[in-house]
């Protein structure tokens, strides 16, 4: 088709290109030369929804009353679970009709907030490197993004002393994400204080992603915003079924906190879509209501992964820190690469993927994210493919 064509609005062509999209064509071209490909490289878990929450909406298919539009709010019995759910998790008290939104997932939500509250030029503080959402969202809607970069010498925590005052007297929202992807950093509580702290200084919307809630080890706990005394007066939480409950073909997710920020989102959202399909929300609300066994073994299934694949990248040079939270590593790349070049050229000679850090933002780069999405047998075949291909971390000629 001649470029000449009508053209697609400014806000689609001003995005950067979305590197899973690129990433999927180069994947399809290996399969095609019959290469059998290990893919670590999209935060998608391997593995079925709980038999449970297969039940349960097994039989809510087969109720007519569910195939009907939901109701755009979110069905009741949904939105108490997630609000005794939080009771439960964090000792927080959310109204369930103003306080908790359901979502197709929470990458909808996430995006969609962008376009309920930022008008074309408006400031956003996001974090780089950060899940694409987090910039792509506000890029949609016209921000004037703000990035702070995230450092691996202050364990990838965003300082918000680096923000100049003009910009946080102007901005508006504030992304951030811990336990982090792609970093895996885990943030402690006193950051979540000073974060609070900070945006009800300049009185700027705290929208935190709490994706990796479940998905931590070691006997961590991560912290929710909302446990943060005043966080609620300023600040919303995402989070997703799809990572601890394998649900992420069944898109479904959910947002909590300032009940003006939730009722604005609703509006935006009864102009877009009808909600979720009742059945994924009886199926979400048992996933919630699952005793903590489940939990348990999934944590158990990812730190099993995790350390596997920790101690068989030492032997090929890599030091990669434990991180307590998250499916994935974070993998500094072979000296003297930027991270697409790493990133296909372990494609090309192994049939591995891994998403360059630079998908994440220009802060990214000189990484790789591993998803741990595979058993061990498998992650230890990935291991030896990179063996076999001569591909290792060299920090002594970093030093020379
Ligand atoms: C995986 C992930 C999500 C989940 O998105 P859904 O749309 O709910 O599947 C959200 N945020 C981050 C940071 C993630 O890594």
């Amino acid at each position: 088709m001649s470029s000449d064509w009508i053209a697609p609005a400014k806000r689609l062509s001003n995005l950067p290109p979305y590197v899973f999209a690129r990433l999927d064509e180069l994947k399809a071209r290996a399969r095609e030369q019959g290469l059998d490909l290990i893919d670590l490289g999209m935060g998608n878990p391997d593995g079925p929804a709980p038999q449970p929450v297969i039940d349960a909406a097994i039989a809510a298919f087969a109720e007519p009353r569910n195939h009907g539009y939901p109701p755009f709010e979110g069905t009741n019995t949904f939105r108490s679970a997630i609000t005794q759910w939080y009771a439960k998790h964090y000792n927080v008290d959310l109204d369930p009709d103003s306080e908790a939104l359901p979502l197709l997932g929470s990458k909808e939500g996430l995006t969609h907030l962008a376009l309920a509250y930022v008008d074309p030029g408006e400031i956003v503080i996001v974090p780089s490197p950060a899940y694409p959402a987090h910039f792509r969202g506000p890029l949609i809607a016209g921000a004037e993004l703000y990035r702070v970069t995230l450092k691996a010498e202050q364990n990838w925590l965003l300082d918000v002393k680096t923000i100049p005052e003009e910009v946080a007297q102007q901005a508006k929202l504030l992304y951030f994400n811990y336990p982090n992807n792609p970093t895996t950093a885990t943030a402690p509580r006193e950051f979540f204080e000073e974060i609070v702290e900070f945006a009800r200084q300049y009185n700027i919307l705290l929208v935190h992603d709490l994706c990796y809630a479940e998905l931590a080890f070691d006997g961590y706990q991560p912290t929710s915003l909302l446990e943060i005394p005043g966080a609620k007066d300023i600040g919303v939480e995402f989070h997703t079924l799809s990572k601890t409950y394998n649900m992420a073909g069944w898109r479904v997710g959910f947002v909590v906190g300032n009940s003006q920020v939730i009722q604005q989102l609703r509006t935006l959202k009864t102009n877009v879509d009808y909600g979720i399909f009742a059945a994924v929300q009886k199926a979400a609300e048992t996933a919630l209501q699952l005793p903590y066994d489940h939990v348990k073994s999934v944590q158990e299934r990812y730190q099993t992964r995790r350390d596997f694949l920790i101690n068989a990248l030492r032997e090929l040079g890599w030091e990669i820190p434990k991180s307590q939270a998250t499916m994935y590593l974070w993998m500094p790349c072979t000296l003297g690469m930027n991270s697409t070049d790493f990133a296909l050229n372990m494609l090309q000679k192994t049939g591995v993927v891994v998403t360059p850090g630079n998908a994440f933002g220009e802060a990214g780069e000189g990484y790789v994210r591993v998803s741990l999405i595979a058993d061990c047998d498998r992650l230890q075949e990935a291991v030896n493919r990179l063996k076999q291909a001569g591909i290792r971390y060299n920090p002594q000629e970093a030093i020379v």
